[in-house]
């Protein structure tokens, strides 16, 4: 079993409140990603549940029993951190099986658990090799093993793929995944990369100064975010905002634009309100009854698709395109929206009106 369970966390450093009223579940066997910006209390919530920090205020649940009050060691948890140092004048091997060592497990023990996490990494021909005779992804490989290596009732992660070059980063967020479904262990991962929460986790926390904005699976968050600060932050290229108010059976834009009030919203007449609008819900190539007049503002080739951005009024929407797309600054276009698929916010408190 590997369930964790926050309940209303709060810790604060002399003025600076850290976290504020924290409280997650993270269920057993899942890869849980507490998502935010840098000083939102990812690394403060992480070092709360393995006992290295102490909560003013709130619990810490292991497998259903209060642990706020254990020692770290006595939680059978691993620590992952960012900054993966091997012992230099030890074998991969060596270094994978000291934390088994240091557990006093049986030479067969340790040789059977090097073996199946080995196997699992695809380093079984580095095992041999000192740090000095390894890549720079080779060595985070057999340090990864080496955290690993050991069965706790969860690991949990502090942005471990920080320090990697992106290649390597992208090669890992896959292996990591695959690694985690083999292991079945539970797994609890910072990170300030969306792409990266988003590409692993099963579930995502959203945390922003030690508040938990939302908590759900990454296709929830990124769909049905609940305020329009989520809505920013999860979502590349960012979401665009409008500033509109609902009039009768219309949305009409603080710029003089208008479109189809959309069934789904609970908004009230004259409510300000922002219409969040993502990239691969609007297109300039093809014609729909609700659409936008614009010019063209600029184009970000990026590959596989071209971001066209195009100011409506004050604001610019981030559209998604074919590669291949061409036209000058300046020129006149029509945005089409899938306002099935667009989000409203209310101006004042941010709050989802979808
Ligand atoms: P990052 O992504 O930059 O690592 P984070 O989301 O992990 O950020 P935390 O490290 O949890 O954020 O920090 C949350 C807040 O608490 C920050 O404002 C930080 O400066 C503060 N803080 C954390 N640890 C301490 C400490 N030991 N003493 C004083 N302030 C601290």
């Amino acid at each position: 079993m590997g369930t964790v369970t926050l309940q209303g966390l709060r810790k604060s450093f002399g003025r600076v409140q850290a976290l504020d009223g924290v409280t997650l579940d993270v269920p057993d066997g899942s890869f849980f990603v507490v998502l935010g910006p840098s000083g939102a209390g990812k690394t403060t919530t992480l070092r709360t549940i393995a006992g290295l920090e102490k909560p003013d205020a709130g619990s810490v649940h292991l497998d259903g029993r209060d642990a706020t009050g254990d020692a770290p060691a006595d939680r059978d948890l691993a620590m992952v951190f960012q900054n993966y140092a091997l012992y230099p004048r030890h074998t991969a091997y060596e270094n994978i099986a000291s934390p088994l060592r240091a557990r006093g497990r049986s030479p067969g023990e340790i040789a059977e658990a090097v073996d199946r996490i080995s196997g699992l990494l695809h380093i079984e021909r580095l095992l041999r090799r000192r740090p000095a005779q390894m890549s720079g992804g080779e060595m985070q490989r057999v340090a990864l093993a080496r955290a690993l290596v050991r069965s706790p009732r969860a690991f949990l992660m502090d942005e471990p793929l920080t320090n990697l070059d992106l290649k390597l980063r992208v090669e890992m967020r896959t292996e990591l995944s695959r690694i985690h479904r083999s292991l079945g262990a539970t797994f609890v991962y910072v990170t300030n990369d969306q792409v990266e929460a988003l590409s692993m986790a099963d579930r995502v926390a959203v945390l922003k100064e030690g508040r938990v904005q939302q908590a759900g699976t990454p296709a929830e968050v990124y769909e049905r975010p609940a305020n329009r600060w989520v809505a920013g932050f999860v979502g590349s290229p960012p979401i665009s905002l409008l500033a509109c108010r609902a009039e009768g059976d219309r949305l009409i834009g603080t710029d003089g634009w208008s479109l189809p009030r959309p069934g789904w919203t609970t908004a009230e007449d004259d409510r300000p309100l922002l219409l969040g609008l993502r990239s691969e819900d609007l297109s300039v190539e093809q014609r729909g009854d609700a659409s936008l007049p614009g010019e063209l503002y600029g184009l970000e080739p990026l590959g596989d698709r071209t971001v066209v951005d195009v100011r409506v009024g004050t604001a610019i929407l981030k559209v998604k395109a074919r590669p291949t797309i061409s036209g000058s600054p300046g020129e006149r276009l029509l945005v089409t929206v899938d306002l099935d698929r667009a989000h409203l916010f209310d101006a004042s408190t941010g709050q989802s009106l979808s």
